[in-house]
């Protein structure tokens, strides 16, 4: 089911939390909400599930104006931020809860309860209360009460939150995993790049209640609408610079490419760490002041002249030899 947002706008008191949102999701799309907390991602999420209602525009579900649809006849399963597991329901109830809910015959629903626990590696855990569960555990009941009535629309928000580094990973693989058997049209929202790069078909932007750009996790990463936009989807450093040429922009580290054409203008230039290349030597342009390991590479703040920039090393030299980044280390640095 494709979902259409258009110019939704929602307010309290004076404040504009939605404004003038337009976002179309595709039939089967895997769209990820990325914004900064406060900026509006579950307000829009509550408007869509049918909790809040906008005070103007329109939100359409395959063409289909549902302003006047009440939550519970909108073929949306949700994930909340704060997972809101029911505590005197075992994992299985959970499940049967929301079947009974749609007057599914009793063994039928037995069975596709144990399928869906099976799916998420919680048959085990089938008798248990919420308060006896881990967070990952707890994560998966909340995806599968979501899940088990075959939602339209999946909207999951922040379902990732409470969980350490591992477990998210492995929570994100299985989100990627129902979502190609499923195929269900959904709309992930986090404040987390990286999530959104794992996830996305598309991302959304959304900063102060506006939704600044839609596009793929590489058009969004290598293509930034705005410094704020680049600030949110990695490491960036923003370089004052100045159009000398048609696409060429003179920052302190020298030319570099630019999609501005017009010369003189001032711009902000986004600088990624892998943007640039870092040679050891005895002397050099840079001096190193810190440095942390960043997947196998070694990301160096360093100094160049007033400036400090980060940059990322190659895994090692050429020589073989691994970077040794201490602090007040010179470098060079190279506009690659
Ligand atoms: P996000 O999910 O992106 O963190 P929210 O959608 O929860 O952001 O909130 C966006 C803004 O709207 C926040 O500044 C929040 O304080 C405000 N807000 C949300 N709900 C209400 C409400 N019921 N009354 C007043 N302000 C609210
Ligand atoms: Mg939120």
């Amino acid at each position: 089911m494709s979902i259409d947002l258009e110019k939704v706008t929602k307010k309290y008191g004076n404040r504009i939390v939605l404004d003038n949102i337009s976002l179309s999701v595709a039939h089967g799309e895997l769209v990820v909400l990325l914004g900064p907390s406060g900026s509006g991602k579950s307000t829009l999420l509550s408007s869509i599930a049918g909790f809040i209602k906008p005070d103007s525009g329109a939100i359409r579900f395959n063409g289909n104006d549902v302003s006047g649809t009440p939550p519970n006849q909108r073929a949306i399963g949700m994930v909340f931020q704060d997972q809101s597991l029911w505590p005197h329901m075992t994992v299985e109830e959970h499940l049967l809860f929301v079947l009974r809910a749609q007057k599914i015959e009793k063994n039928e629903a037995k069975k596709k309860a144990g399928e869906l626990l099976e799916i998420l590696e919680l048959s085990k855990f089938a008798k248990q209360f919420p308060s006896s569960l881990s967070g990952g555990e707890a994560q998966r009941v909340a995806l599968g009460r979501a899940l088990i009535k075959k939602p339209d629309i999946l909207l999951l928000d922040e379902p990732l939150g409470q969980l350490d580094r591992v477990l998210r990973e492995k929570m994100l693989q299985l989100i990627a995993s129902l979502h190609k058997k499923f195929g269900t049209t959904t709309l992930f929202v986090t404040h987390d790049y990286e999530e959104a790069f794992k996830l996305a078909d598309r991302i959304a932007v959304i900063i102060n209640g506006q939704v600044v750009q839609v596009a793929s996790p590489y058009e969004v990463y290598n293509h930034p609408g705005s410094g704020r936009v680049a600030q949110l989807t990695g490491e960036v450093d923003l370089l004052d610079g100045e159009v000398c040429a048609p696409r060429k922009v003179k920052t302190f580290l020298g030319v570099m490419e630019t999609s501005n054409e017009l010369s003189g203008k001032q711009i902000k230039v986004c600088l990624r760490p892998a943007d640039v290349e870092v040679e050891e030597t005895c002397d050099g342009n840079a001096l190193i002041i810190g440095s942390s390991l960043s997947g196998g590479h070694w990301q160096l703040s360093v100094r160049i002249d007033s400036h400090i920039v980060k940059v990322l090393t190659e895994k090692y030299y050429p020589t073989g030899v691994k970077v040794n980044c201490k602090p007040n280390k010179p470098v060079w640095v190279i506009n690659g």
